[in-house]
């Protein structure tokens, strides 16, 4: 079909073979090659396009970095006027990273000090550093599937898709096996799990890190006891509570799930869709425990040549800016997520397929196993194939998804009650299509 990024004669095959020469696999990030990489040349609100022009309704939102739409005139425009007044000076502070930090520390109820970081992998990095030496400790908790970026300390237990890359445990060779050992594993959702990593390791566990909503295996929400009885196990334990929100962050609510489930973590790490595809993260808590990065009375390092840079700054602003003078953002993408996952429930139930759909605010996932899907071991039951042809059978029609089956689309500022119509169509003919097969 025109859609197919497998096309042999068209320009974005001439640049995957040229790709495959000069970097590994073809991609700068290994999560992109999905069999073959794609090749984009543009994007516009809730759309990209291919190099042979190609359009595509895209759900994959450069795995949730893109929050407004593409190419936003709401933060590119700021961005373009920031260009050529401010660069890099490497001494002191700018306004624009004053101006962010108090943005983030108005919005995140957490949130009493902010420092700026590149990506959501260094601020997580930071934030498990900070831990360790605001408590002395050195373990580690986090919990299976969960995702927080490519460094050590967190690269064991993440599932994606396990029959690819991806799904290696660790996620990486060529890590120390102290770093490996240090990292303990709990179940989503099942707190006496973390309960039992405290009774075995009595006052060595630093900080228990988590994604508020998993969506890195797709989206399991979090019982309301179980975020609570988290709060309070790891205060009695001494232990600091780091939130992962660098997906759910500004985009289910601008204070971040926090904000939803009323529970406060000590740390909250920040990036992707907090400056609509500019690159930043970020990483606030209460000022007892930020003051440690202060290079003159703190003990932890902070360093970054390109930390708060201008260009990042103000995308972040433009983007938490819009967000609060929009609120109706909010209102919609949770409706237009609903909607679709609606409709997917109830095209799976018409034709009897063993799905199940899973969710949050703008977030879908569609799962191929029965429900319930409440943790890892019903992850494992996923037909990872079933949910490979579905988005193959997708993308061909012109609709981006995620290619990792146990990952999550996204709805953003820029997808319409009509895009959702035509996705559903789309979706069931897909659907219908593999049943018959
Ligand atoms: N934490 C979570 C929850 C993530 O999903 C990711 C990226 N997928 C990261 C951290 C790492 O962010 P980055 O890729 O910007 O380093």
């Amino acid at each position: 079909s025109d859609h197919s990024p497998r096309n042999s004669s068209t320009r974005g095959w001439a640049l995957q073979q040229a790709a495959a020469e000069v970097l590994p696999g073809g991609v700068n990030s290994a999560t992109r090659y999905v069999g073959h990489p794609y090749a984009f040349g543009g994007g516009d609100g809730a759309y990209v396009v291919d190099l042979d022009g190609n359009r595509y309704l895209d759900y994959h939102a450069a795995f949730g970095a893109i929050l407004l739409g593409h190419n936003s005139p709401v933060v590119d425009d700021p961005v373009r006027d920031a260009v050529g007044k401010l660069d890099l000076f490497g001494l002191g502070v700018t306004e624009l990273e004053v101006e962010l930090a108090t943005r983030v520390t108005e919005v995140i109820p957490s949130a009493e000090m902010m420092i700026a970081t590149m990506s959501g992998s260094e601020a997580t990095a930071q934030a498990v550093r900070l831990a360790r030496a605001a408590t002395g400790r050195q373990l580690l908790v986090k919990f299976q599937g969960g995702f927080h970026g490519w460094h050590d300390a967190v690269a064991r237990n993440v599932i994606s898709r396990p029959e690819l890359a991806y799904g290696r445990d660790p996620l990486s060779a060529g890590i120390l096996d102290a770093a490996l050992e240090s990292t303990l594993i709990a179940e989503f959702n099942d707190l006496d799990s973390v309960r039992a990593l405290f009774e075995q390791h009595p006052e060595r566990i630093a900080a228990v890190i988590m994604e508020p909503i998993p969506h890195n295996v797709g989206a399991l929400v979090p019982t309301q006891e179980f975020v609570s009885g988290l709060r309070d196990l790891t205060s009695a334990e001494g232990a600091v509570l780091i939130f992962d929100e660098v997906i759910t962050g500004f985009r289910h609510a601008l204070g971040g799930y926090q904000e939803i489930c009323g529970v406060q973590p000590d740390l909250t790490t920040f990036g992707k869709g907090m400056a609509n595809g500019y690159p930043i993260g970020g990483l606030a808590g209460p000022r007892s425990l930020m003051e440690r990065f202060d290079g003159q009375k703190g003990d932890v390092l902070l360093a970054g040549t390109f930390n708060g840079y201008a260009l990042g700054a103000t995308a972040a602003i433009a983007t938490i800016e819009h967000l609060r003078a929009n609120p109706d953002f909010y209102t919609r993408t949770h409706a237009l997520g609903a909607r679709i996952r609606d409709g997917l429930t109830s095209i799976v139930a018409e034709l009897d397929l063993e799905a199940t759909v899973a969710g949050y605010g703008g977030v879908f996932s569609l799962y191929f196993a029965a429900a319930p899907i409440r943790g890892y071991r019903d992850l494992m039951r996923n037909d990872n194939q079933a949910y490979a042809a579905f988005h193959r059978r997708m993308t061909d029609k012109g609709f981006l998804m995620i290619p990792m089956s146990l990952k999550r689309n996204h709805v953003s500022g820029s997808h319409t009650d009509a895009d959702v119509d035509r996705t559903l169509e789309a979706a069931r003919d897909v659907l219908a299509a593999m049943k018959a097969d």
